[in-house]
């Protein structure tokens, strides 16, 4: 909306009246010009939203504006709690990574409260020693790092994240799907010690 009268688009609103289309009365910051316009104000729908947390996933339901754009990588909140968008699922069954509400099926989101899960592999000569942590999701791992683990000392030798993998410098936990070590060396002393964060046994 801009004033007819300056073209800015300061405006203020006066009075508005009516209820899915609005007549609202404005007043322009700028110049002082008051001025009627009438607003559509689209209803909410409805659209299914499955939540995922580590292994779990929920299925809600979300109130959006039809006209809304979502895209993959946004947060949005839902019953208070922040939730990232991983995939979106239009109405004739495609995968998109960009969509109007009124397009979609289906919002994919993983929740972002509470701890990430990552997964630790070290690899003792070809025997592989795995188990789950969970650190705080700004947790920072970072390659060449020595680290505690129970009775295991290990180096950090490279990280798979959401998107690739790494060789060199760091990532935040929440990004980071698994990290991979090897044994450190006698001499090593730990930076962190990982062991009240194991969360489960994995082979
Ligand atoms: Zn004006």
């Amino acid at each position: 909306m801009k004033c007819p009268v300056c073209d800015s688009e300061s405006l203020e609103i006066i009075k508005t009246k009516g209820k899915n289309t609005k007549e609202v009365l404005l007043k322009c910051n700028e110049c002082g010009n008051t001025f009627k316009e009438t607003i559509n104000i689209p209803k909410m729908v409805d659209r299914r939203i499955i939540i995922s947390k580590f292994e779990e996933s929920e299925k809600k339901q979300v109130k959006l504006y039809p006209d809304e754009i979502l895209e993959v990588g946004e947060v949005l909140e839902v019953d208070g709690e922040e939730v990232e968008i991983t995939s979106l699922e239009n109405i004739r069954g495609g995968r998109v990574s960009k969509s109007t509400v009124l397009e979609l099926e289906t919002i994919w989101v993983s929740s972002r409260a509470g701890p990430a899960r990552v997964g630790i592999s070290i690899d003792y000569g070809g025997r592989i020693f795995s188990k789950k942590v969970e650190v705080e999701r700004d947790f920072l791992f970072t390659v060449g790092d020595v680290m505690k683990m129970g009775r295991a000392v290990f180096r950090i030798k490279s990280m798979k994240t959401v998107t690739h993998k790494i060789r060199k410098g760091s990532a935040q936990a929440e990004e980071t799907k698994r990290v991979y070590g090897r044994p450190a060396e006698s001499k090593d002393k730990y930076q962190y010690d990982l062991t009240s964060k194991v969360i489960e046994r994995e082979v």
